[in-house]
């Protein structure tokens, strides 16, 4: 969560080097005005060395690079594209957006996409599947990719809060075909708004960078306003701001990523005194962001409980079980193409609903005050206390 607290001079004096060369706000054009600085092209290459991949295409946003990779892999209507219940509205709307038709998969104990109901949910017309690592928690990618080999159908990893993090060794957003970032002001990295998107193939990456430009294709032998194009697109293009402060943001990423990591086991090693509380399952392999910490208590009524003993000691909780409906499919009845494929959403989605309903997560901060740990063990055995008075 706290690329904010981050904020600071390093990003500041990226920003004042574009004041100091000229003021160029647009990342095309201007070449004489310029003096050189071009802060989204460094800002890509800066970050697909990081990930470890051939291209980056930096966004507007996180759901832009959604929508963007749809486009970049040539999916529109008539097809079917898979995501997991447990999401942010974001990843149905990118699908949504495209004309494709969502299809909603439960998750399991990862809180992340059921590989068993991801490959039930496959028809003939699925052309893609976009799995989260949901809070910062990679999805078991080893079994998604070997579903979606078989059967033919792309992988779309959206990693707007798995920055940083990664899976047998690889950055997570470089499994599949597309990886998608988001640097909104409550990710691991933040541009104020902005997202990223990494690409294996460069008939892709080439696809998809026109389209967020109005079909662009940046014809080195044209003028811009003569510019080549072999199709429409739309404008999901980052600022030269946007693109400085990411640039100075991803310097830091890897010691945020550490710093909550060491929040996380101060506080997991908390939750493991009691035995009402079980972890979130990690798959092996995993290296995680470290966002967020999710537990699952024994019921419902206990992680409400929970969530107000928490805020009586000044601590909050996350999305769960608070904020769910913007993160769960079975509450976005105001989504006729997901009504019409699903029924009733409020029985539709019936695993993930349960798991969700039990579980609590605590937001993790790179710089949790002094005592937070004791804070949350007393809030923490004050309800649990309580609930075994009760039996
Ligand atoms: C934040 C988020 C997005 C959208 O990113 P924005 O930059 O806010 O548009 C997409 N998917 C998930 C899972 C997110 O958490």
């Amino acid at each position: 969560m706290p690329g904010f607290e981050f904020v600071g001079r390093e990003e500041f004096a990226e920003i004042k080097d574009i004041f100091d060369h000229g003021g160029i706000l647009f990342r095309h054009g201007f070449d004489a005005l310029r003096q050189g600085r071009y802060k989204c092209e460094e800002f890509e290459v800066a970050f697909a060395n990081r990930m470890n991949v051939p291209k980056a295409l930096a966004v507007s946003s996180g759901s832009a690079a959604l929508r963007v990779a749809l486009a970049g892999l040539n999916i529109g209507p008539g097809d079917e594209v898979i995501t997991q219940a447990f999401t942010f509205v974001a990843t149905a709307e990118a699908i949504i957006e495209a004309g494709a038709q969502p299809v909603i998969a439960e998750i399991n104990q990862t809180l992340n996409l059921d590989p068993q109901d991801l490959e039930k949910k496959i028809t003939p017309k699925t052309k893609a599947v976009i799995v989260v690592h949901m809070l910062g928690v990679p999805a078991q990618m080893s079994e998604i990719l070997a579903i979606a080999k078989h059967y033919g159908i792309a992988v779309i990893e959206d990693t707007a809060w798995g920055c940083g993090g990664s899976y047998l060794g690889a950055p997570l957003g470089t499994l599949g075909d597309i990886g998608t970032y988001s640097f909104d002001f409550a990710k691991t990295m933040t541009t104020g708004e902005g997202g990223m998107l990494v690409f294996k193939d460069l008939q892709v990456a080439a696809r998809a960078r026109a389209y967020h430009d109005h079909g662009h294709e940046n014809n080195p032998a044209l003028p811009r306003w003569e510019d080549s194009r072999s199709g429409s697109g739309f404008n999901y293009r980052m600022s030269e701001l946007q693109g400085a402060v990411g640039l100075a943001q991803l310097k830091k990423l890897d010691d945020v990523v550490k710093a909550q990591r060491e929040q996380y086991d101060l506080l997991a090693s908390v939750i493991s005194q009691f035995d009402d509380l079980q972890m979130r399952t990690v798959p092996t392999g995993s290296e995680i962001t470290a966002d967020a910490l999710v537990f699952f208590t024994k019921s419902s009524e206990q992680a409400l409980a929970l969530r107000e003993a928490l805020l009586s000691v000044g601590f909050g909780t996350k999305i769960l079980p608070e904020a769910v409906s913007w993160h769960f499919a079975g509450t976005w009845d105001h989504m006729p193409s997901l009504v019409n494929k699903h029924g009733n959403l409020k029985t539709a989605f019936p695993t993930s609903k349960q798991l969700l309903s039990r579980a609590v997560a605590l937001p993790i901060l790179a710089k949790l005050p002094e005592g937070t740990d004791q804070k949350v063990q007393q809030a923490l055995s004050k309800v649990i206390t309580t609930c075994h008075a009760l039996i």
